[in-house]
């Protein structure tokens, strides 16, 4: 894929560009980068499915560098538990289809633009045509793996319920009309 392709949007000639682009292609790839970053003083920056409306994702007036995710976009869908690992870098679209091709009764409450990337649309809520009855995605997370600043890998048991909280932007689990 050309990479150039991703950053368009934000490529004129006044346009601060990072000093690397990492195109991670597992989870261990994330650490060192992280790690990396934080050695060289730079700020990382990260990408999933580059929709940031801000181009968050994409510029920054610091020295940066963009650690992309679209490498990892792996969708493990396990019928019986009616539950799905979904990795950053997947597109809304890719979710839908594979669940889709899994199940004529299922679905995942998100947004309806297929191309927005799942790392930045369930870290920011995601609202989509089904959030009436079944909330936002990040009603519907139960886990999820975070690299800390440190380099560590850490599931929900591990970073704990404060950072689980966190990461999901909110918890609408406490606003009783949204659960009715
Ligand atoms: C055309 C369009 C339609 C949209 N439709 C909807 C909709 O129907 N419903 C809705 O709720 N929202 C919608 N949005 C908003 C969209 O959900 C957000 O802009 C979302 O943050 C985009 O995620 P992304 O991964 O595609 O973007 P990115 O630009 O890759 O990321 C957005 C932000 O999240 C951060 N981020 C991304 N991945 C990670 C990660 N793995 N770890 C940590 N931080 C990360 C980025 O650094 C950036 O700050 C829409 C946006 C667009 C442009």
């Amino acid at each position: 894929m050309d990479l150039r392709q991703h950053y368009s949007r934000f490529n004129t000639s006044s346009t601060p560009k990072p000093q690397a682009i990492t195109t991670a292609l597992d989870v261990f790839h994330v650490q060192a980068s992280i790690l990396c970053a934080k050695a060289s003083d730079v700020e990382i920056w990260i990408r999933s499915g580059g929709h940031s409306f801000e181009g968050l994702s994409y510029v920054a007036q610091v020295p940066f560098v963009i650690l992309d995710m679209f490498n990892l976009r792996s969708i493990d869908i396990d019928m019986p538990s009616e539950t799905a690992w979904v990795q950053a870098g997947a597109t809304l679209g890719e979710l839908y289809y594979k669940i889709a091709n899994m199940s004529s009764t299922h679905a995942f409450p998100a947004g309806i633009c297929f191309t927005v990337g799942v790392g930045g649309h369930f870290s920011g809520g995601g609202y989509g045509v089904i959030l009436r009855q079944f909330g936002l995605s990040i009603d519907n997370i139960i886990d999820a793996q975070v690299v800390d600043a440190n380099g560590r890998v850490l599931d929900r048991q591990a970073m704990g319920e404060d950072l689980f909280w966190a990461i999901k932007g909110s918890d609408c689990l406490e606003i009783p009309w949204i659960n009715k």
